[in-house]
């Protein structure tokens, strides 16, 4: 479950080798580690040369505020005298775009910054979601941002990556999201979320301890004994959330781990039991007094082509991936205890995005999360809730290390950062999403796959 390429050719040898064969030579990312700086380097924010300029005043000031939390942070407003800066971040603020043209005089500035980008730095752009109520000069120019952003994504080396947060049209830069999802996006802890961007559709969510968002908090992490979903109960733990970790029978020696580790508690539990949501919010109200957080990350892949499926292998990926998913939500949102800000995680995956050969049953169940989040949002947005979805790309797992050999290493090598994620990668967003202030982020998937190629 380890990727020794990656360590081979950031070596002497090895790296000199893979240069002269013009191999793949993937960076080691940055990673969240505590204590560390928010961000690798200074940060610039650049803005629209058109318009009034007043938004890219308004980020600069978000990030200099105490509310952002990062005391040491360096912020700039312009390129010129800063020749020798190796940038942290580069914040392209394109919300008062309004034609295409617009975007050509931040486009060249943000050009002329690239090669001064730390290792393990970041190129954020902020801008608003085109409608269909738009004028279409301006619709134009707000999607322009996303093939601009994305295409940046693939551009950059060094374990960079570019995301974009955009905001609804109702929601302006104060609303607490937009500095979380800015924040999130600049750290190391969004390592392996490349070319993808975030939706800030409303002003709910409240700030809270950047360090320890989810202080006071009970989480519901299933299929937790090992993988993505144990490392997902440590981060939340990690942030200060009372996890209860969920997993099958036949794997409670290892759940108990985890939950030793963590200082939680276990739930023996088949989640496709008909009364699974009861018996979860049993446990989580009577061992820890609420239950705020459910993480659904239980999943199992069953893979056949169409042609030699069965009825089995098709049901129980099914049942498992997304039917246990609606019904335990229901119980959920039926349940009195669920209604302070609740927060609902969906495991999905880049094969309920752009399907995978061989995964019918796996990718539908996908897809199926992809579409139960949005109306699952709505209906939890009633108790100031959101449901969205992490849709994981190829992260070295046990699920993973199970792949043919030459599968593997393309799933791997075929992204914008060249690697596979690490289970923490997913975590990190899943925590981020949990969080208060992450509250206007509702009915959305974020993708976290190194901006793989395969697919969509
Ligand atoms: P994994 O197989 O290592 O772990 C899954 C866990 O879920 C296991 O501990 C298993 O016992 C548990 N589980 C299975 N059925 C259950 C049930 N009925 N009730 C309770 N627990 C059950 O998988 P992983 O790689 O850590 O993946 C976690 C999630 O992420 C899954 O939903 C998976 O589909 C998704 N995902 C993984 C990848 C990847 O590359 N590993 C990519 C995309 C999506």
């Amino acid at each position: 479950m380890s990727d020794g390429y990656i360590s081979l050719v950031n070596g002497g040898i090895g790296g000199k080798v893979a240069k002269t064969l013009g191999l793949p030579r993937p960076s080691v990312l940055r990673r969240y580690t505590e204590g560390a700086t928010l961000t690798a380097g200074p940060v610039l924010v650049l803005g629209s040369t058109t318009g009034t300029g007043e938004d890219s005043d308004i980020v600069a000031q978000l990030l200099l505020s105490t509310g952002f939390a990062a005391p040491d942070l360096e912020v700039h407003r312009a390129v010129l005298g800063t020749e020798h800066v190796s940038w942290g971040a580069v914040v392209l603020v394109l919300t008062e775009v309004e034609h295409p043209d617009d975007l050509s005089g931040p486009a060249l500035d943000l050009a002329s910054t690239l090669r001064s980008l730390a290792p393990g730095g970041r190129v954020v752009t902020i801008s608003r979601a085109a409608t269909e109520d738009d004028a279409p000069a301006v619709a134009a120019a707000r999607q322009g941002v996303d093939g601009l952003l994305r295409s940046v994504a693939k551009e950059l080396r060094g374990g960079s990556t570019a995301n974009g947060i955009v905001l609804t049209d109702d929601v302006d830069l104060s609303a607490p999201s937009v500095g979380a999802a800015l924040r999130f996006l600049m750290s190391a802890r969004s390592a392996y979320v490349d070319g993808q961007s975030l939706t800030v559709g409303s002003t709910a969510g409240s700030s809270s301890d950047w360090d320890r968002p989810l202080d006071g908090r009970v989480a519901v992490v299933t299929g937790a004994a090992r993988g993505i979903g144990a490392a997902i109960a440590e981060t939340l733990a990690r942030d200060g959330a009372r996890v209860v970790v969920v997993d099958v029978p036949a794997a409670g020696e290892a759940l108990a781990g985890v939950a030793n580790r963590i200082k939680g508690t276990a739930l023996q539990l088949d989640i496709t039991a008909p009364d699974a949501g009861e018996k979860i919010i049993e446990h989580a109200v009577s061992r820890h007094g609420s239950i705020d957080i459910v993480v659904h990350n239980a999943g199992i892949t069953r893979d056949k082509l169409l042609a030699n499926m069965t009825p089995e292998k098709w049901d129980a990926v099914l049942a498992v991936n997304i039917a246990a998913q609606l019904r335990i939500n229901d119980t959920l949102m039926r349940s009195p205890a669920f209604v302070d800000a609740p927060r609902i995680i969906s495991l999905a995956s880049t094969s309920g995005i752009a399907g995978n050969r061989g995964q019918t049953n796996y990718a539908a169940s996908k897809a199926g999360v992809i579409g139960m989040v949005r109306p699952t949002g709505k209906l939890m947005a009633k108790v100031d809730g959101t449901a969205n979805a992490v849709a994981p790309g190829f992260i070295e797992t046990e699920m993973t290390a199970r792949m043919p050999f030459a599968t593997r290493e393309v799933a791997r090598r075929l992204s914008s950062v060249q690697q596979g994620g690490l289970p923490i990668d997913v975590a990190e967003a899943v925590a981020f999403l949990a969080s208060p202030a992450a509250g206007g982020i509702n009915g959305t998937v974020l993708r976290v796959c190194g901006q793989s190629m395969v697919g969509a």
